[in-house]
């Protein structure tokens, strides 16, 4: 069996996390420091802020933006539910902007327009989540723009995009986005079981986020509202949750990044030898805006003859054993959503994507052979499928 996506361990993370089982902290103590200055300094930002995963890490980011209920906030709607949740954690309306044909990203262009549209009856966005799918970066510069013109903070949800690039420099850098996030689940490009991180380059959001992460409770004697009681004192000054990571976890997280280069060169190596053998089937590779380099998440084509034969593909993929995905449900189609009142035809492109694609087998321990088997087996899926439609 070969499954979509997995994770690379080896002993250097293993060494890493019995160390940690040895120490003095299991949770709140120096290896979540060390991994968050890992992470942001790959990421090109100041602060990092390592959370439970990337869902509460966009919760974390929206809650210190000060987004509430009366706001709207605007994602993807080729991503997964947790980027549109956020904002329905914190009581914001939302909203999506369809994707552009070839990169399959949050359109800069949609974006502009319905913007405009929004400026004239007064429903602007406070905030917008791009979501760079399959690991490659939307188009920052022309969305960063929009959000000087009209006032939108930028969370980028790269769950998919550790160690991408856009322009040359890392997803991550404040040019880019206010709040960058991260997902360190085991299918993302490095592990810490569970985790997420957000990172920024203005302190005030990195104390914010540090805050809702942990009860919205603070023990900085600086800080406090009301005059110390003792050396025990604490305040809680907002609503928040315990999203803290533990150490255990972070310590791996450290180990994996160590080793972020080699991932991305395997995954850019598995995706270049997809390219080359797929170029003669009836399938669309995913194509690279050339400002970009992506971390290669996924791996997702389109089935050139549509949907029936997309459906047919994936079960014969299955049935020889290589457990293809789907990336993704448009997130307005849940039933969720729909009872917001959403319905299919809202964003059509991003519906038409979702109708033909399917992500391939990626991940860094992915033979050379192992790709070889999963074209064969492509191959003749859309050969049988031809045949039969
Ligand atoms: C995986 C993922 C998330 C959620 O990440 P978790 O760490 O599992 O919470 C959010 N957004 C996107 C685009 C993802 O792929």
């Amino acid at each position: 069996m070969i499954p979509y996506a997995r994770q690379h361990i080896d002993e250097v993370d293993i060494a890493a996390v019995i160390a940690v089982m040895r120490s003095d902290f299991l949770t709140q103590g120096p290896a979540v420091d060390r991994f968050e200055e890992g992470v942001a300094e790959r990421a090109g930002a100041r602060y990092g802020v390592a959370v439970a995963n990337a869902t509460s890490a966009l919760h974390v980011a929206l809650a210190a933006l000060g987004v509430g209920s009366g706001d709207r906030v605007w994602t993807s709607p080729n991503s997964f539910v947790a980027s549109a949740n956020c904002a329905r954690f914190c009581g914001a309306e939302v909203d999506f902007v369809d994707i552009d044909e070839r990169t399959y990203n949050m359109c800069a262009e949609r974006l502009a327009r319905k913007l405009e549209d929004a400026a004239r009856t007064k429903t602007l966005p406070r905030a917008v989540i791009p979501v760079h799918f399959a690991g490659q970066p939307c188009e920052m510069e022309p969305i960063r723009a929009l959000a000087s013109r009209y006032g939108f903070a930028i969370v980028a949800d790269a769950s998919h995009a550790v160690g991408a690039t856009y322009r040359g420099a890392p997803v991550g850098s404040a040019a880019q986005a206010d709040i960058t996030v991260f997902s360190f689940h085991p299918v993302k490009i490095v592990t810490t079981g569970e985790g997420g991180m957000a990172v920024t380059d203005d302190e005030r959001l990195a104390e914010r986020m540090r805050l809702f992460r942990s009860h919205g409770v603070t023990r900085d004697p600086a800080r406090m509202e009301q005059p110390s009681e003792g050396l025990w004192y604490y305040e809680q000054h907002e609503l928040g949750f315990n999203y803290r990571l533990t150490d255990i976890a972070a310590a791996l997280g450290s180990a994996q990044v160590s080793r972020l280069d080699a991932f991305l060169a395997r995954r850019r190596a598995i995706a270049a030898r997809y390219d080359a053998a797929l170029a003669d089937l009836p399938v669309r590779r995913p194509w690279q805006h050339p400002d970009g380099s992506s971390a290669y998440h996924l791996y997702p084509v389109r089935i050139a003859a549509g949907e029936g034969a997309r459906k047919a593909v994936f079960a014969a993929m299955h049935a020889a054993g290589i457990r293809v995905n789907v990336h993704y449900i448009p997130i307005h189609l849940q039933p969720y959503y729909r009872r917001l009142g959403f319905a299919p035809g809202d964003f059509p492109r991003a519906e038409a994507y979702y109708r033909e694609a399917i992500s391939l087998p990626m991940f860094v321990d992915l033979g050379d052979a192992d790709v070889d088997r999963v074209v064969a087996a492509l191959t003749t899926a859309l050969a049988l499928e031809a045949t039969v439609s």
